[in-house]
């Protein structure tokens, strides 16, 4: 039995932004693996909830036909890692997504956790941060006042703590059409386990190669757990821009990963092993991109 006060069933995303201005101290539950968790562990014990879970709308993968981001790709708050995993259109223009997506839990969890509950948590762990800041993932945010859209970088302000106030909530994520095209990535999780387990650090990379795959044209490295929120390598990034497809580029990006990252010592790891893991999985992350992308080394 989970100690919870009341429990509100949202009808729509206008509803659940109604249901948050009348209960101001309610916590919104998506697929629930989070909150439910810390209800049971006491954090929560004895909370309102606000229900999303029967909102449809906001599941699924489409492209926008038109309007200010045409063809770029929507990913619905409540699609579910194990429909991200397998989506076509996800395995099409984002595969690192995919990826990221089936490194989440086990099956049963990735049935019911939610993109929107990873990355409204706020934990830098979330194996979805990095990919969707790699990709430069705007967020749609809805509150009182309509919709409002927010880059991922800007979404993540703290430690556990998002831009979203506490009347709103995520809509959908986008993934605008200029970060996806001709563009390849990987994403490699490294933790204890191979299964069942966080992130001990999360490095997703994605590159864009000239048409001969001869250069780098652009290269973007983020990382989950290097910092207190999911962060981009600036350093790094720039470092490969325009430079040639070699070990010699890779590694120099890698290097310069380290001045952009932040990591701390916890009981899963030191920060002088995160460090090494940062510079060797950027190394194998920009690596395998430049192959996706149909670049020799
Ligand atoms: C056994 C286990 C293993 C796990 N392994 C992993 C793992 O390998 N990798 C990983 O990244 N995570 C892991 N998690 C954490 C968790 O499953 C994920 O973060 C998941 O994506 C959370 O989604 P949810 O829908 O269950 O979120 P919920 O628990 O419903 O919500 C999480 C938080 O987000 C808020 N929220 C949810 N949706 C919205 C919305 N649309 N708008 C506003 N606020 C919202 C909630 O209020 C809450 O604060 C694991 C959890 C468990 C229990």
């Amino acid at each position: 039995m989970y100690d919870i006060e009341a429990l509100y069933e949202a009808q729509s995303p206008e509803h659940a932004v109604k249901l948050r201005a009348e209960h101001p101290e309610a916590v919104i539950i998506a697929g629930g693996s989070d909150v439910l968790i810390k209800i049971r562990e006491g954090e929560k014990a004895g909370c309102t909830l606000i229900s999303i879970q029967k909102l449809d709308e906001l599941r699924g993968v489409t492209v926008d036909n038109g309007g200010p981001h045409a063809g770029a790709l929507r990913i619905g708050a409540l699609t579910s890692f194990s429909h991200i995993a397998k989506d076509p259109l996800i395995k099409k223009n984002i595969y690192t997504l995919a990826e990221a997506a089936d490194t989440v839990g086990g099956p049963q969890l990735r049935n019911i956790a939610t993109i929107g509950g990873n990355v409204c948590n706020g934990v830098t762990s979330a194996d979805s941060a990095s990919t969707l800041l790699a990709f430069d993932a705007v967020m749609e945010y809805l509150g009182p006042g309509g919709k409002r859209l927010v880059p991922i970088k800007e979404h993540y302000v703290a430690a556990g703590k998002t831009a979203l106030n506490p009347d709103e909530i995520l809509l959908s994520i986008i993934i605008p059409k200029e970060s996806y095209e001709n563009c390849y990535g990987h994403y490699i999780k490294y933790a204890m386990r191979e299964a069942l387990d966080i992130a001990t650090l999360g490095c997703s990379a994605n590159v864009v190669l000239s048409e001969d795959k001869k250069n780098i044209l652009r290269l973007r490295l983020a990382y989950g757990v290097a910092g207190p929120v999911p962060l981009r390598a600036v350093s790094a990034e720039k470092t490969v821009e325009n430079k040639s497809v070699s070990e010699e580029t890779i590694a120099a990006a890698a290097k310069a990963a380290l001045d952009d990252i932040n990591p701390r010592t916890s009981w899963r790891a030191t920060k002088e092993f995160r460090l090494q893991l940062a510079e060797e999985l950027a190394k194998r992350a920009i690596r395998e991109s430049i192959k996706r992308a149909g670049g020799v080394l």
